[in-house]
């Protein structure tokens, strides 16, 4: 399960800690308030480029662009949908890696795509280059594992996004990013190190950190069962999305390979003790898939596989309708079918809600990203 090492990224400010940046200013034989200029710099102004970097002498400049803060993600191109609220980047990695994230404002007033509510912005950003979980609906795990992401190189993806939302660049005025879900390509927890270290910068208060709330945070995994139990003892609130997708080990064998390494009984107990230790309530992904997963029994079968000893007060059912992809031959659930799925969750008193389709005519919805040059 381990990614190959080849291309690893240059080491990058995001990925060390606050003690191993200030030691890496004094190897290079700098002030050690650099560091905290470094800091306002990068994750405050959301500055990648030196010349803008007004307060620090030029020579400085030059020394903590090469050693402290080099480049690390090129953007080859934006797709856009959604009158221009939603944004899918495809970000090309120094070795020539690919991955994709996806921005997607919503309540925007005058553009109806956009949803009703209050203005909001999710950034959804990947954490590997490819995956290794082999899902056979979802597009990413079509092609495999190229490498794990640094910390820096996911914590870019979501400085790119507020700094388009800062700057006016995505329809409704100035913003911010209230959500970051780890839900583009990569299995998160199969890349733990970096992405734990990402989160920590995403959620630390400024200037060491980008200052999203972690309540605002969401991991989703395959259900890697220790990554899950090891998420649950640190101390975050983040929210865990486990996606599920079958209530039975035979049908998620074949969804989820991984199934026959961790199977339900115990993903669900690990995400029983998350909620525990967390007091966050576990969101629980299932695709909908036409004639495989979506009978009235397997909803029954759901619910009691996620029933806990109090109900279900610590979990939440997203269906997720089943998003196309190149290949596949799967579709999407009949409308009747999924609203009879529904009523038997309700019934038996599950929280359930439908997830949106934001993104699909641009492939940047669940599932779908695959990061190719191809132009589509
Ligand atoms: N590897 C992690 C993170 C990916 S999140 C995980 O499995 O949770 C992407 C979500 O979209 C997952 O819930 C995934 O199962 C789901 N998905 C994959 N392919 C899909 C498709 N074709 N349609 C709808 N959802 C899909």
């Amino acid at each position: 399960m381990d990614a190959p090492r080849r291309g690893r990224p240059p080491k990058h400010w995001i990925d060390l800690d606050a003690a191993e940046r200030a030691e890496l200013i004094a190897e290079l034989g700098l002030p050690k308030f650099r560091a905290g200029q470094l800091d306002r710099q990068v994750l405050v102004r959301l500055s990648e480029d030196p010349e803008e970097w007004t307060d620090i002498p030029k020579d400085d400049r030059a020394v903590l662009a090469e050693r402290c803060a080099p480049k690390l993600t090129w953007l080859v191109r934006d797709q856009v949908a959604d009158g221009g609220t939603t944004v899918k980047s495809l970000w090309r990695l120094h070795d020539g890696s690919l991955v994709e994230s996806v921005l997607m404002r919503y309540g925007v007033p005058g553009i109806r795509a956009s949803g009703r509510g209050r203005d909001r912005s999710t950034v959804c950003v990947s954490s590997q280059a490819g995956c290794g979980m082999a899902c056979p609906f979802c597009a990413t795990g079509q092609g495999g594992l190229q490498r794990n992401l640094s910390a820096a190189e996911i914590v870019a993806q979501v400085i790119d996004s507020a700094r388009r939302l800062r700057d006016s660049e995505v329809p409704g005025g100035p913003g911010r990013v209230n959500n970051v879900v780890l839900m583009g390509m990569g299995e998160p927890l199969a890349n733990y190190a970096a992405v734990l270290k990402a989160v920590r910068t995403i959620t630390s208060p400024a200037p060491a950190g980008l200052g999203i709330s972690a309540r605002g945070v969401t991991i989703s995994t395959v259900g890697l069962v220790p990554g899950i139990r090891k998420l649950a003892s640190e101390g975050l609130p983040v929210t865990l999305a486990v996606s599920l997708h079958a209530p039975d080990d035979e049908l998620r064998d074949e969804l989820c390979p991984i199934n026959t390494r961790w199977p339900i009984s115990e993903v669900i107990a690990a995400a029983k003790q998350y909620f525990l230790s967390t007091g966050r309530r576990v969101s629980i992904e299932y695709a909908l898939i036409h004639n495989v997963n979506d009978q009235s029994w397997r909803a029954e079968e759901l619910a009691s596989v996620l029933r806990g000893p109090n109900g279900y007060g610590w979990v939440h059912v997203n269906l997720i309708p089943l998003n196309p992809t190149p290949g596949s031959k799967w579709t999407a659930s009949q409308p009747e079918v999924t609203d009879e799925f529904i009523r038997r969750l309700e019934l038996r008193g599950v929280p359930v809600t439908v997830r949106d389709t934001r993104g699909r005519e641009i492939d940047g919805a669940c599932g779908q990203l695959a990061a190719s040059e191809a132009p589509n």
